[in-house]
């Protein structure tokens, strides 16, 4: 088992201990505010699984019919992921909307505070695993996950202080309306974590600073050839591909233009580990203006 399937896992097993502290504080308080907490955490239950899932596949090698792998199935559970978050959102707006018209009283608020602090940081915890490991590893799933928790904990914080001023005011107005700003906060999370993911499954170029550094290696590397022109890369859930045309001299073997594609290859994994390169090796009359000129 890999670390990105053993982070998903944990990320099921917070999501649901999360789940079952936060529906006990809900019980205890009657909160509608506190209902919207737990509520979020039902979600997370669910993405956490379809997110394992998703890992699990994008981790199996190349086959038959996905020759480039599997590594979009992440950016699919991203993209569910965020779908997932606005559906929540709109359910607890939902209750928000009962709640302002029946008022209910919070009953041991102290306690069901408690309770639900002791949840939330649990998840705070845990959303800075998710977002460390999920960028070294480069897997936009578990970094999506980190971002959705973090939005979790901020607005679990701020539901802890809207019930403490609903108690101390009386204001029976003040829980629903805590409610509608998770919901709030809740769709601009997703709004965010769609729009990532769709990057992906776009086939979005690499940052502009880490092509830099790729025409760095090929100028330096590709000693032997005269330029590098029609550079592309795409990223997808964790692998890198990148392609471009070397033009080395028209009389130059097979053999010592391979050399040269197996030397740029070598140096390109090392700067990217894992990344996919393809080279197309022309003659000089196909040299381009716009080239990379090798030193
Ligand atoms: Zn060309
Ligand atoms: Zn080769």
């Amino acid at each position: 088992m890999n670390r990105t399937t053993i982070l998903a896992l944990g990320s099921l097993f917070v999501g649901i201990t999360v789940l079952g502290i936060k529906i006990l504080a809900w019980k205890m308080t009657g909160s509608v505010a506190l209902m919207s907490d737990a509520l979020e955490s039902i979600v997370n239950v669910a993405t956490a699984a379809a997110a394992l899932l998703a890992v699990i596949y994008a981790s199996r090698p190349p086959d038959a019919n996905h020759p480039y792998g599997h590594h979009k199935a992440e950016l699919f559970s991203a993209v569910l992921e965020g779908v997932m978050i606005v559906a929540a959102a709109l359910a607890i707006l939902h209750e928000a909307w009962g709640a302002f018209f029946a008022p209910r009283v919070i009953e041991a608020p102290v306690a069901g505070l408690l309770v639900n602090g002791a949840a939330s940081m649990l998840n705070a915890f845990w959303c800075w695993m998710l977002i460390n490991e999920g960028r070294k590893l480069r897997s936009p799933a578990l970094v999506a996950d980190g971002k959705h928790l973090r939005t979790d904990v901020i607005s679990s914080i701020g539901v802890a202080f809207g019930v403490v001023i609903a108690v101390v005011t009386g204001l029976p107005w003040l829980d629903p309306l805590m409610a509608v700003l998770v919901a709030l906060n809740i769709l601009w999370a997703g709004w965010g974590v769609m729009r990532q993911s769709v990057g992906g499954l776009m086939d979005e170029s690499l940052p502009e600073d880490m092509l830099e550094e790729i025409r760095k290696v090929i100028a330096t590397e590709a000693t032997g050839a005269y330029q590098a022109h029609d550079l592309r890369t795409r990223q997808a859930g964790s692998a890198i591909f990148i392609e471009f045309h070397l033009v080395v001299p028209g009389d130059s073997t097979v053999h010592e233009a391979h050399e040269v594609c197996d030397r740029v290859e070598a140096a390109l994994d090392r700067l990217l580990p894992g990344s996919i390169t393809t080279i197309h090796v022309e003659p000089e009359e196909k040299a381009k203006r716009s080239g990379i000129v090798v030193y």
